[in-house]
């Protein structure tokens, strides 16, 4: 099919049946498995994905891809038009798979609306590999930061492998990498705070914690950890803060 490729959409089609392989083995279906594909394009993965489970529910934002979806279409693919960031997540069966080679722009929007309600049990994505890295990242590596943290609370980051721009057409400027997540129950008992405090504390990553969130710590917190750096704290440090925060 001659389709016109719409960057603003983030397009660029996954070509090579080697790593479309890879990535199904990554999910590792089976037949009872709902999967909520996000962007399925031409359906490099979705024609794969879809025989080896009981439903795939697809949402695409283009119609001429979601008009050439349903040419192709299968007794158990649903195909939606419409924005994942407008998705209702919570009418999905309880319990589902999320897949997608996401449109790059909209990564980290897609990831957080994802960890507000984590009624899934895993993802797997393909992200830009620097996203993944960050994503992945520990205490102590630079490029531990918001991201890491704020998806570390929820989720157990995985990062599976790397993949060269040659695989897509057309292709990308950037490496991607494929990555998996399922989420963690941790006891954060007020979201909005937490968040508020992480964003705090890495909006100036070289201050010493003292600093950036003397509002927030209360004194035995404050001595423990008061002079280190943001980069320095785990996500459970974070997770302590919010939680025994100062009334403000
Ligand atoms: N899954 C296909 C593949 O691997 O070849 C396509 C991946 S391409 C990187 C991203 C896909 O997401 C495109 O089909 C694009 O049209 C779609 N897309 C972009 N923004 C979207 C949005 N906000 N909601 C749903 N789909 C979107």
């Amino acid at each position: 099919m001659k389709h016109p490729i719409r960057k603003k959409w983030g397009q660029n089609f996954l070509q090579d049946p080697n790593i479309i392989r890879k990535i199904v083995d990554v999910v590792n279906p089976i037949e009872e498995d709902v999967i909520l594909e996000i962007g399925p394009g031409k359906g490099a993965l979705t024609f794969e994905l879809t025989p080896k489970v009981k439903q795939l529910i697809a949402v695409e934002i283009d119609p001429l891809l979601v008009e050439y979806l349903n040419k192709r279409k299968q007794s158990n693919l649903v195909i939606h038009q419409a924005d994942i960031l407008d998705f209702g997540f919570n009418q999905m069966e309880y319990k589902y798979l999320i897949v997608g080679n996401l449109p790059y722009n909209i990564t980290s929007p897609i990831i957080f609306k994802l960890l507000e309600n984590t009624n899934w049990n895993k993802a797997v994505f393909m992200v830009q590999n620097e996203v993944a890295e960050r994503m992945s990242a520990k205490p102590g590596n630079k490029i531990y930061g918001r991201l890491s943290v704020m998806v570390q609370a929820f989720a157990k980051v995985q990062y599976h492998f790397k993949v060269p721009p040659g695989v897509f057409f057309p292709q990308p400027d950037v490496n991607s990498a494929v990555i998996s997540l399922t989420p963690i129950r941790r006891n954060i008992d007020d979201r909005l705070l937490f968040t508020e405090i992480v964003r705090t504390a890495f909006g100036q990553r070289r201050k010493k914690i003292r600093n950036t969130l003397k509002s927030y710590l209360v004194e035995n917190k404050l001595e423990q950890i008061g002079d280190l750096r943001p980069e320095d704290l785990a996500v459970s440090d974070f997770i302590d803060i919010s939680n025994s925060c100062k009334e403000l």
